[in-house]
């Protein structure tokens, strides 16, 4: 099932997201070889309307298009099929960055293309990997890692000083690849930011050339280090709107707005109709229910009950079905 490619096809370097799947008929590895032979292990488009890693990808390939890569580079395309109708995944599909190694279920056809793909980097021996993403609501750029280690936080320092530790959800790129090597999530911004490309193939550069990541530890006045505790969602059950349109949870419009800001503990999120007893679903890095922990209800009203800081809540109803709401984070220290 995966297609792996051992020279640039035709057409790569201009082609938008939503040509790939004819051009590439499938999710694929493509091996680019470099001066330095293990490889950086980079993914776009494991969510099909997340293009920022593609454009970054052609920047960065346009670049040296005369001249050979400081470092080998493997990249996985990943989701061709939901890029060509500009969606984060089909319908009927898996999420794409929900099924690698670790992921709750394997069972599903495409968790085995990602062990290939997992498996086919180990035997190459991978520098790094990176993988590219986009969110919908308003958020800074930011790396995100499944291990407080100097070399995992080297690499996410690179990017961005804001630094996310995340456990949950399982199954994601970074996770498995992080087994390997030092590995990252990228999150982008919006995808149609020029900016947002630019920063990330100015990152796939830096660590091209790295030649090897510094064993001592990142200052910790050098980077933010927030850990997400807590995902959140809406109950299937419920309606809900931004604003001023009536609905069982009536979220505050600027919902997206709160991203990354500290509330203190009382912060108005939104209206909850009569009789709605839990409004959100809020689940810990143990999958345990924590709403109460984290919120409160009184006289309709909902409020966090203690101080956290949001991050990737969004405005997106189809994100919101998909995927969630967003995300709770508190500041963790490094050692
Ligand atoms: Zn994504």
């Amino acid at each position: 099932m995966l297609k792996e490619l051992y020279a640039m096809p035709d057409g790569l370097l201009d082609a938008g997201a939503e040509q790939l799947e004819q051009l590439l008929d499938g999710p694929t590895l493509l091996h680019l070889p470099g001066r330095q032979p293990e490889p950086l292990f980079v993914t776009v488009l494991l969510h099909g309307n997340e293009t920022t890693g593609l454009h970054a990808l052609q920047m960065l390939l346009n670049d040296y298009r005369d001249s050979v890569l400081p470092r080998s580079l493997s990249v996985f395309i990943g989701n061709v099929s939901a890029a060509r109708l500009g969606q984060r995944r089909l319908d009927e599909q898996a999420d794409f960055n929900r099924i690698w190694p670790g992921t709750t279920t394997p069972e599903v056809p495409e968790a085995a293309m990602m062990q290939q793909v997992e498996d086919r980097m180990r035997e190459l021996a991978a520098f790094a990997s990176i993988d590219i993403h986009n969110n919908t609501g308003i958020n800074p750029h930011y790396a995100c890692i499944n291990r407080v280690d100097n070399r995992s936080l080297q690499l996410a320092a690179l990017f961005s000083r804001t630094v996310v530790y995340f456990t949950r959800p399982l199954g994601v790129q970074s996770m498995a690849m992080s087994a390997l090597c030092p590995a990252v999530t990228i999150e982008c911004g919006k995808p149609d930011q020029e900016y947002g490309a630019r920063h990330a193939r100015d990152f796939l550069d830096a660590v091209l050339r790295l030649r090897e990541f510094p064993q001592h530890a990142v200052a910790s006045h050098d980077v933010d280090l927030y850990h997400t505790v807590a995902s959140v969602h809406v109950p299937e059950a419920l309606g809900f709107s931004f604003g001023d349109e009536a609905a069982d949870l009536q979220l505050v419009a600027n919902l997206d707005h709160l991203n990354f800001r500290e509330l203190p503990a009382g912060t108005l999120l939104g209206r909850v109709r009569a009789g709605v007893v839990m409004p959100l679903e809020v689940r810990d890095e143990n999958d345990q229910s924590v709403f109460e922990h984290y919120f409160t209800v009184a006289d309709g009203v909902l409020r966090n009950a203690r101080a956290f800081m949001p991050s990737m809540f969004t405005l997106d109803a189809r994100i919101i079905r998909q995927d969630c709401l967003g995300y709770l984070m508190e500041r963790l220290l490094p050692e």
